[in-house]
């Protein structure tokens, strides 16, 4: 039986996408075998990989000008990637809205003048701090942020303004919603929450911010080798880039990122709104800045929460237990979580209410 999972990462898939991979999974298209098994440089691959590139461009709107690369190392790997590219005056400024933009915070300090423009961190990341142009510096490389914060479950819903370059973590809530991909010089995100299967993670990047790289930077971490190669200097991960590009003509078939937006909005209404007219629930989060991928909640004491966590799984809704540093639970209804999903949430959330008040 399959269950709703609200894991954070890695999540869930549309069972569609999850079918038609298992039907072609002895034999890709007539090829005779497997794409686990394929060669990356053979003609049946490059077509996938061009095919999800191409898929994945038109859903995000990516203008000419920018160059779309499929790479590994997850979006931790891109914490120091992106220094090691983009510091060529070698200063860059940091929003810190919760535990991962810290960690890419932290990272680029060892490759420049790195400082922290602004934190939530006074209440725990559960507000996003409002900034304009004089917060920032004004000869810096960039400004980076994390557009949703997987773990405390804020977004951003309007980007900060700055004339700087802005670059932004997009793991937890990229094709969730429209974003102007002309307003960033880099966008990236690891795949395994809105994209498919762990192993790729993507980065879109204007193009001239290619090719200047400091000399220190390793070979793999330079974005120029990537895009001198379409992303195929050694071999990718073949298996998740095609996977990823059948969420990609699934997500195109049922109308794009602006018809899922639609949905993730209304699944998210329902669980806040039950959540706020309960006296027993509690999300933390200042409302303008709360996530519609990431739901985190608790119940009056971390015992209830525990039996919370323990009873929902046996009803088939898994993976609720929050972040250590949240603690409680977490409801992470990322593209691929169904409504039915979060109805059946509510209804055992209902349910646990009336049984444990
Ligand atoms: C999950 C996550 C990461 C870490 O991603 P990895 O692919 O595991 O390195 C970084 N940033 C955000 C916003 C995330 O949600």
């Amino acid at each position: 039986m399959r269950v709703y999972n609200f894991s954070a990462g890695p999540s869930m898939l549309p069972e569609e996408v999850l079918k038609k991979v298992q039907a072609e999974f002895l034999d890709y298209n007539g090829s005779g075998m497997s794409v686990t098994e394929m060669s990356h440089r053979s003609k049946v691959f490059d077509e996938i990989h061009n095919q999800a590139i191409e898929n994945f461009k038109e859903l995000m709107g990516v203008p000419e000008n920018y160059t779309v690369l499929f790479l590994q190392g997850g979006a931790s790997t891109q914490f120091e990637a992106v220094p090691l590219n983009l510091l060529v005056k070698g200063k860059a400024d940091y929003i810190v809205t919760g535990n991962f933009a810290n960690k890419a915070y932290k990272e680029a300090q060892k490759y420049g003048d790195i400082v922290c423009a602004a934190s939530s961190k006074d209440k725990n990341y559960t507000y996003i701090p409002q900034t304009s142009k004089k917060d920032f510096r004004d000869d810096i490389d960039y400004v980076h942020i994390t557009t949703n914060n997987t773990i405390f479950g804020t977004v951003y819903n309007e980007l900060p303004q700055t004339n700087a370059t802005l670059v932004a973590d997009m793991s937890s809530n990229i094709l969730s919603v429209e974003y102007d991909v002309s307003k960033f010089g880099l966008i990236y995100a690891g795949a395994q929450k809105n994209i498919g299967p762990a192993g790729l993670t993507i980065v879109i990047i204007r193009n001239d911010l290619i090719g200047t790289a400091m000399e220190i930077c390793p070979t793999m971490l330079n974005y120029e080798t990537h895009a001198k190669n379409n992303s195929l200097y050694n071999t990718p991960p073949c298996f998740s880039i095609y996977v990823a590009g059948e969420v990609f003509k699934h997500l195109k078939s049922i109308g794009g990122v602006k018809a899922i937006h639609e949905v993730n909005v209304y699944k998210a209404r329902l669980l806040y709104d039950y959540i706020d007219q309960s006296d027993f629930y509690f999300n933390p989060v200042e409302k303008p800045y709360r996530s519609i991928m990431n739901v985190p909640f608790v119940t009056p004491s971390t015992e209830l929460d525990a039996q919370f966590v323990a009873e929902a799984s046996k009803a088939g809704l898994v993976s609720l237990k929050g972040h250590r540093l949240v603690g409680g639970m977490r409801a992470s209804i990322y593209n691929a979580m169904p409504v039915e999903g979060v109805k059946s949430l509510i209804e055992f959330m209902k349910k646990f209410e009336l049984e444990n008040k």
